[in-house]
């Protein structure tokens, strides 16, 4: 019997979203192999979810895997589906986010033990993903794929922050079939042109027998009459079809083993045939199936032959009917009638399960499940009843959380407004921790004055005068009100010194969890070289001469040596300071001996992010000595020190020799062109410093300036940002107001510390960012930023600061909505186009 219907799967019609936004696919079914946070838990890696309770997508942990390429969100769509479209997100939030994954790879597999990297037909892997964070990018699987576990695996700089939202598109698999045992298919020579008659998409084992896995013969594509041509474009003569030659049989037959994913009652088996007769190629004579449940195949198979030889020579589907034997494995031998047998497709039925072609799997969007060992008595229901059920069900489910989400964002607005005005007036001490809620301010009666156990440390002192907040207007008249320009003429009060105001909010933190190992540190260690892309070399130590030390950071000390023989290891399209010079000298920062594994582990972490960057205003690194203790980083030698001491010390020169043009307004300018640039690099890069300031920018020879400390970076969306023992700084007065109150550090906060930094440079660091504020009236004035009643106040205009970079510029960074402040691009622009 020739059916000449579509009775297969159909590709064009399986498309149906799987239920990652939809919710079908349950929380528990979506993991990662890592994440930053648990509010980019694996869970919100839903396409079209957006923040929900988390940051709104999933996003790897890049550090945990020093290689990259290996981070993967997990689907477990819970029994075998025909996959054949995917859709990817980056991390919208409303605006905050600011990451995507533009690249991507897809593994899958079908018992969640082995995995198959999917390709497609001309075997590249890469998929081309996302170019913003909102848009979703649909791609078609050609070849499709049938499996019940799907991974994304963001392709990227592993210093590079990527998330993912994603849906699955398709339909349930209801063949069952998860793997079939063949010959590999031959190369037949037609009138000198070669026809390759192999299954070039199967992604099992290919010895000498195809083994474990499925290809061409469940496609869902099947052949045209005329075996040289294809539905696919581009291929060569003979795609569509397995064949065989009759010459290698000589038992005049080709034996397939079909396994499936449980036992199961088959009705019978499809199989799509070319029938050209004028090449030699015919449909099977005859075919014998036997049947296996357990480990014996049964001693009574099936048998069937095609009831006449068809006339016509096309191509069709010829149904074995399989008497309804149970199974879990069916063996059948397909015996020539021919020359050539060419298959390119084979289905079976079974149960009841039957492709509706028309009607799709199921009303609800979603294919019905199988589970994996589940009952085999599998049904598909289409009775009207139910479908009228399950809609009623559906409508009233939709309404009901209507509902339920205006009344808790009701809720949720009163308990915010409560919670932000109790603030204020309370004695404030913070705790700090970088996640979605990263700031808790509590009552300091949590506070432990010793320091020892508590997470909780005092860090402002109880001021009677600290009770209403719009007094900052009043109180400060040379602030400027951001909302109405308010332009100061006054000039700014003497800086407040830093003994009395911090430089930072500074809060001891107390180790929280020893938790990292050594054997982990080992790895990272071990595995800091591994990546064929990093240009990073060990340097021996020896070859390195204390001249003297420059200065002191987190990490230890760091000293600034002559490195003999360093310019011989170096790339020669690599711009470094005091390149070409004898003695070749370099900053040497140097892990302290007594450092504990979490600061060893950071130390690591920062060289691997150096390692990618490459720009001219970004600090190099030049190489490493990791192979012995102290660990050091060797980075090349900015001579003019850190940007805030070389702005005071021009200031001080100024002063002294009146008239001074040294300082002039382009000079200033022109460095904060190259801070720009720099930052407009690691955006494009999608990279969030997070701590953007004079202070770690560094001054080389003539002028120009490096962007360094990539300390904070690091820990970008970490919990456990602050589990380094010693005394966590947090650089509140140049944090934008949603990084202070809500945790959120995107590319539009750093936009807003360059605002800061833009400040210090045109005042030449006289005085500290609001100086006249203590730091608790510093974040009071960023809960004034939340609630946008009007009376949070923005830094005055500089003196040096012309009228349109301040209006224009300046106060742009600060913007409220972090979606109107402009981008280091535009900024770049606008800064070189000033200074033409
Ligand atoms: P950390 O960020 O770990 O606190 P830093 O990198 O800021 O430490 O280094 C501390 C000080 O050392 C800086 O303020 C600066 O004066 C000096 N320094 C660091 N790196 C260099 C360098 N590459 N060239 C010149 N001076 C440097």
């Amino acid at each position: 019997m020739a059916v000449t219907i579509r009775a297969q799967v159909n590709p064009e019609i399986c498309r149906y979203p799987l239920g990652m936004t939809g919710g079908q696919i349950q929380d528990e079914d979506i993991t990662a192999s890592s994440q930053w946070s648990e509010s980019t838990a694996a869970r919100f890696g839903r396409l079209d979810f957006d923040t929900g309770d988390g940051d709104g997508a999933w996003c790897p942990d890049i550090m945990s895997e020093p290689d990259g390429f290996t981070e993967y969100l997990q689907v477990d769509l819970r029994s075998l589906h025909f996959i054949t479209l995917v859709g990817t997100q980056g991390r919208h939030a409303d605006g905050m986010g600011n990451e995507f994954a533009q690249r991507y790879r897809i593994k899958y597999s079908r018992d969640g033990s082995s995995w198959v990297g999917w390709h497609d037909r001309t075997g590249k892997q890469v998929i081309e993903g996302n170019r913003n964070t909102y848009d979703a990018v649909l791609k078609d699987l050609e070849p499709p794929i049938i499996a019940r576990f799907v991974r994304f695996m963001p392709v990227t700089d592993p210093s590079m922050i990527v998330c993912m939202r994603v849906e699955l598109y398709g339909c349930e698999w209801l063949d069952g079939l998860v793997s079939y045992n063949i010959p590999d298919g031959h190369q037949m020579i037609y009138r000198g042109l070669e026809i390759f008659f192999n299954d070039s998409v199967y992604d099992g084992a290919t010895a000498q027998r195809l083994t474990k896995g499925l290809g061409q013969l469940t496609d869902g594509t099947w052949g045209l009459d005329d075996f040289l041509h294809s539905h696919v474009p581009g291929v060569w003569p003979g795609y569509d079809y397995v064949g065989w030659s009759n010459k290698t049989f000589p038992k005049g037959y080709v034996e397939m083993i079909f396994d499936f994913d449980h036992i199961r009652n088959f009705t019978s088996m499809k199989v799509h045939c070319s029938n050209m007769f004028s090449r030699g190629v015919r449909q099977f004579r005859q075919a014998t199936c036997y049947f296996r449940s357990e480990s014996e195949w049964e001693s009574d198979p099936v048998s069937f032959r095609p009831a006449a030889e068809p006339p016509s020579q096309s191509a069709r589907f010829v149904t074995m009917p399989l008497g309804d034997r149970t199974a879990r494995s069916i063996k059948c031998r397909f015996h020539f009638s021919d020359q050539w047998m060419l298959f390119s497709e084979v289905a079976f039925q079974s149960g009841s399960a039957v492709y509706n072609t028309s009607l799709g799997p199921n009303k609800d969007g979603r294919s019905k499940k199988t589970l994996l060992g589940d009952d085999p008595t599998h049904k598909v229901d289409d009775s009207n009843t139910r479908i009228l059920i399950g809609c009623l069900v559906a409508i009233i489910a939709i309404l009901s959380a209507i509902i339920v989400t205006i009344l808790w964002r009701q809720v949720w607005q009163k308990m915010l407004e409560k919670a932000s005005r109790r603030w204020l007036d309370d004695e404030l001490t913070a705790r700090l921790a970088v996640q979605t809620q990263a700031f808790y301010f509590l009552n300091s009666s949590l506070s432990s004055e010793d320091g020892s156990t508590s997470t909780y440390e005092r860090i402002y002192p109880p001021r009677a005068d600290y009770q209403e907040p719009s007094r900052l207007i009043r109180k400060l008249p040379e602030f400027a009100e951001c909302t109405e320009h308010i332009e100061s003429g006054a000039s700014c009060r003497a800086a407040i010194s830093s003994d009395v105001a911090p430089h930072y909010a500074e809060a001891d933190i107390i180790s929280l969890q020893e938790s990292s190992d050594n054997s982990s540190i080992t790895a990272v260690s071990i595995n800091l070289f591994a990546g064929s892309d990093s240009t990073l070399r060990e340097f021996p130590r020896e070859k390195l001469t204390f001249k003297e030390k420059l200065g002191e950071g987190q990490f230890g000390e760091v000293h600034l040596c002559e490195a003999v023989g360093m310019q011989d290891i170096l790339d020669d399209d690599l711009s470094v300071e005091g390149g070409g010079e004898s003695p070749f000298l370099v900053a040497v920062k140097m892990l302290r001996e007594d450092a504990n594994k979490n600061a060893r582990n950071d130390f690591l972490k920062e060289i691997r992010i150096m390692s990618r960057l490459r720009d001219p205003n970004i600090v190099s690194l030049l190489a490493v000595c990791v192979d012995t203790d102290p660990l050091c980083m060797i980075t090349e030698y900015m001579e003019n020190g850190d940007l805030n001491q070389f702005l005071c010390s021009l200031r001080q020169k100024a002063d002294r020799e009146e008239g001074n043009d040294e300082v002039s307004y382009m000079k200033l300018l022109g460095m904060a062109v190259q801070i720009a640039s720099g930052m407009k690099y690691l955006s494009s890069l999608n990279f969030v410093h997070r701590d953007l300031a004079t202070r770690n920018c560094l001054v080389g020879k003539n002028d120009t300036i490096k962007i360094a400390d990539f300390g904070m970076s690091r820990n970008l969306y970490r919990g456990d940002y602050f589990r380094i023992q010693g005394r966590a700084v947090l650089p509140i007065r140049w944090m934008s107001w949603e990084s202070i109150l809500l945790g959120k550090f995107t590319m539009a906060s750093d936009v807003w510390a360059f605002g800061v930094t833009l400040w210090e440079i045109l005042t030449l660091c006289e005085e500290q960012p609001y100086s006249q504020l203590s730091d608790e009236q510093v974040i009071e004035n960023t809960g004034e930023f939340f609630r946008n009643q009007g009376k949070q106040v923005c830094l005055p205009k500089p003196q040096r600061c012309p009228e349109r970079i301040y209006n224009d510029l300046m106060l742009s960074c600060w913007r409220r909505n972090a979606n109107e402040r402009p981008s280091f691009q535009e900024i770049h622009t606008q800064l070189t186009e000033s200074m033409a």
